[in-house]
């Protein structure tokens, strides 16, 4: 039968005090364990970063990113000549017409590029196209004709495999109106930029402005750009015209304008410097173009530019913004800084070239990022007279000035 076991007072003492023992011994274990846990992403010294680029040594070029001519379904009145002569007459470097892909069901080859008419002596032609997809759109940019049929045909597979065929064909794909109808469903580790301002209508960006800011407040370094989306050009006789003609008057051509501050005059170079974010985006191709500086060694002048990476010093950067172009003259024009995804400074830009700087120390461990957007009077764009309207007094805005973003992320 079981027996109750008799304990001493002094084998209870032994019993409790073991316990006791025991108790602490793992409280101990579990700080300690704690205290042992490294988090192997968490923010630490960079090793070196690649050296800055020149600042002198190149040319700004600018052009539209998101073109559709008549190989889109969903175009009117917009054949290539009229979409080359149109971007020649107000003083593009590059375009890209991205056609959708699937209304051609994926070769563009045989379609936008086999065109008579896709050939200028002064324009550079990007080979490009809208990947229209059921998780959304993209453009890829591309110096040279690629296997377009391949990132159709794979359009459906999982983002790795997608992934793969896009790192295959060497090409730059970019995120189209992120938010909304036909917004971008794949992963942002896929692409290369993401258009931040689609179409002359500026508002409806906000939530395009906001997934870019994620993105970078994340760690990874993502191009901005813009992108007309435009459609629709001048009938050739007014009985030609669709119900979508008025847009061309609103919408077209520059609308925005995407400025790259590229190596040389080449196709490869305008790709180069998408990837790289030497860019800025501006209301029109007239509108002043933004340009954002800092002088990271403290010597009194710039050495790096919207784009670029550097190593902080630890001692406080000046950063520069500068109105470059057509300005209204006395026009009161404001800059908005934004660091790490948040509201920063609002300064005031003055002078016969708009100039607005501020000081800042980036933190030494740790991403900072540096980004601005300027509102004003708008610059007349009488070629496109309906987009002041729409775009209303957004000027331009800057990729951003980034230290310590790891270039392995
Ligand atoms: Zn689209
Ligand atoms: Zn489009």
């Amino acid at each position: 039968m079981f027996s109750f076991p008799v304990r001493s007072p002094r084998t209870l003492f032994f019993q409790r005090a073991l316990l006791l023992l025991l108790a602490v011994t793992s409280i101990v274990s579990v700080a300690s364990g704690q205290q042992d846990h490294s988090n192997p992403w968490a923010p630490t010294e960079l090793g070196p970063l690649p050296p800055i680029a020149s600042l002198t040594d190149g040319v700004w070029l600018k052009g539209d990113l998101h073109l559709h001519s008549r190989h889109s379904h969903d175009s009117s009145n917009n054949s290539v000549a009229k979409i080359i002569n149109f971007s020649k007459s107000v003083g593009m470097d590059y375009i890209c017409i991205t056609d959708h892909d699937n209304h051609v069901l994926g070769d563009v080859a045989h379609n936008t590029w086999a065109d008579p008419e896709f050939k200028s002596d002064s324009l550079l032609l990007l080979y490009g196209a809208e990947w229209t997809t059921t998780r959304g759109h993209g453009n890829v940019f591309s110096a040279r004709p690629y296997d377009h049929q391949r990132l159709y045909d794979v359009r459906d597979q999982r983002d790795i495999v997608i992934e793969a065929v896009k790192k295959e064909l060497g090409i730059h794909l970019s995120a189209n109106h992120p938010s909304g109808k036909d917004h971008f469903g794949f992963s942002y580790d896929m692409v290369d930029s993401i258009e931040v301002w689609n179409s002359a209508i500026w508002p409806k960006n906000a939530n395009a402005i906001m997934i870019w800011d994620d993105m970078l407040s994340s760690g990874r370094k993502l191009t901005g750009r813009g992108g007309s989306d435009s459609h629709h050009g001048t009938p050739n006789s007014p009985e030609l015209a669709s119900k979508n003609t008025p847009q061309r008057q609103a919408n077209y051509v520059g609308t925005p304008t995407t400025w790259v501050y590229a190596k040389e005059r080449t196709l490869q170079a305008v790709v180069d410097a998408l990837t790289n974010g030497r860019v800025a985006v501006s209301a029109n191709p007239y509108a002043p173009r933004v340009e954002f500086y800092a002088d990271l060694d403290g010597d009194g002048k710039m050495d790096m530019m919207m784009g670029d990476n550097a190593k902080p010093t630890g001692k406080p950067i000046t950063f520069r913004i500068q109105l470059t172009g057509k300005t209204v003259p006395g026009g009161d024009y404001t800059v908005k800084v934004i660091k790490n995804g948040d509201p920063y400074k609002t300064l005031k830009a003055e002078g016969t070239i708009p100039t607005a700087e501020f000081t800042d120390t980036p933190v030494q461990i740790g991403r900072t990022y540096y980004r601005v957007e300027v509102t004003g009077p708008p610059t007349a764009y009488p070629d496109v007279p309906g987009s002041m309207a729409l775009s209303g007094n957004m000027i331009g805005l800057s990729n951003p000035i980034y230290f310590n973003f790891d270039p392995n992320f």
